[in-house]
């Protein structure tokens, strides 16, 4: 009889799992549906680009149907609701209820706001294509503004989280800002780009000589670092920092973190800290038929850590749940889960970045780790569409 499989979520997990299964498993043996609430696939490690301009909406953001054309998928572009587990039963936005006999849970992560007041409603994030658009718009909005205004609050662009997506997105408003401004008859130096980290340093999963070259290189674009700042409360254009210093800014994105999607937490499923908890198979340890992928699972490492929720991650994770949903629902051995970490590259804007690379963590800066984050991107986008359809 032909088995249902039902995939959540179209991101890195998602995606990867629903092209691999049907390596496996011929239409006739498996029906396969994904539902996604974007008909596109998301790179979401290239959106600090987007959010400069930097970067085309369509390198960004691939339509699904293109990826997952020739494959027989049924691709629902929906919002889920909720799933139980214990009910097998998924419930879509608009009231539709689909049942399966094995489930992939790969519906990521969501912005984490840790209960400051004010924050979720005063801030931009940068979690879609939409939101990056959005960040793009309105700076040069605030840009253009200033120059009629001179208010102060529009000259000032704050980001809140000194992590990767913080440090990668200033780095590129560094690289645009200075043209920007110029179009609009604004000197650079009248505006003010700040990020406000918590912790006494920036990225702090890079060894401190990387850390150095960070800020340096941006400091000398005219970013000026707060760390050691948490943001405690926002209200309106205000943003309160720990030391009792207000920073007046009519632009703020926070990118403080993220926290497993409150679907899974609410799903039935055994969980820590609200992301699935895993077996090396990467099924559920509470629900075999159900495998999770990316940021709604945590899987961890032999030293007992929990390995962070990285694109990465999530694309391995997904291949092998492609198999290992074939295996478990057919009876075979399943495969175990044993990540390659290729390591931490961090852009710094288009022409400068650090990283560790490999399993001996090699440093790297400058060109040579920009050309790295370069060559994974397109090693991912080739490994997606195919060596040949790269163009389009
Ligand atoms: P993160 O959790 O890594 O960083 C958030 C930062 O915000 C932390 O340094 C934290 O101290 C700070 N922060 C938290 N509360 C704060 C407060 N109240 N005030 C000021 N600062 C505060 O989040 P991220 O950067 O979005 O990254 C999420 C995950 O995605 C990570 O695992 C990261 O490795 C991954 N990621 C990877 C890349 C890449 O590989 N290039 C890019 C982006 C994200």
């Amino acid at each position: 009889m032909s088995k249902h499989i039902v995939i959540l979520g179209a991101g890195y997990g998602g995606l990867l799992a629903a092209q691999n299964v049907r390596k496996y498993y011929s239409k006739e043996q498996a029906k396969v549906t994904v539902i996604n609430k974007f008909s596109t696939h998301q790179i979401i490690t290239e959106l600090h680009r987007l959010a400069a301009g930097n970067i085309s909406e369509q390198a960004v953001a691939m339509p699904l149907e293109k990826l997952l054309k020739g494959k027989d998928i049924d691709l629902k572009i929906a919002t889920v609701e909720s799933f139980s587990v214990d009910n097998k039963e998924v419930v879509l936005a608009d009231g539709t209820k689909l049942t399966y006999d094995a489930l992939v849970v790969a519906l990521g992560s969501i912005t984490a706001y840790f209960g400051i007041p004010g924050l979720e409603e005063n801030s931009m994030t940068l979690k879609s294509a939409e939101e990056a658009n959005k960040i793009f718009r309105h700076v040069e909005d605030r840009i253009r503004e200033y120059s009629k205004t001179k208010k102060a609050e529009d000259a000032t662009i704050l980001i809140g989280g000194g992590g990767l997506t913080g440090v990668e997105l200033v780095g590129e408003l560094a690289d645009i800002l200075p043209a920007m401004t110029k179009k609009y008859g604004v000197d650079y130096k009248e505006i003010k780009l700040l990020l406000v980290e918590a912790g006494p340093k920036i990225l702090p999963v890079l060894p401190d000589d990387l850390i150095q070259r960070a800020t340096q290189s941006l400091e000398a674009r005219g970013v000026t670092f707060l760390t050691g700042l948490a943001v405690t409360n926002v209200a309106g254009n205000v943003v309160d920092l720990k030391d009792g210093q207000k920073i007046i800014t009519n632009t703020f994105v926070w990118t403080g973190g993220v926290q497993g999607n409150p679907l899974v937490g609410a799903s039935g499923l055994e969980v820590n800290r609200g992301r699935a908890t895993v077996n090396d198979f990467l099924q559920s340890t509470s629900h075999p038929e159900v495998f999770v992928a990316g940021d709604s699972a945590v899987y961890f490492a032999a030293d007992g850590r929990p390995y962070p929720p990285t694109a990465q991650i999530a694309w391995q994770m997904g291949e092998l749940i492609g198999y290992n949903l074939f295996a478990y629902l057919e009876g075979k051995t399943q495969e175990t889960f044993s990540p390659v970490n290729s390591g931490t590259l961090a852009s710094l804007g288009r022409k400068d970045g650090v990283a560790i690379v490999g399993g001996s963590n090699t440093p790297l800066k400058g060109l040579p780790a920009t050309l790295m984050k370069e060559a994974s991107n397109v090693r991912y986008l080739t490994h997606i569409k195919g060596l040949f359809s790269l163009a389009y």
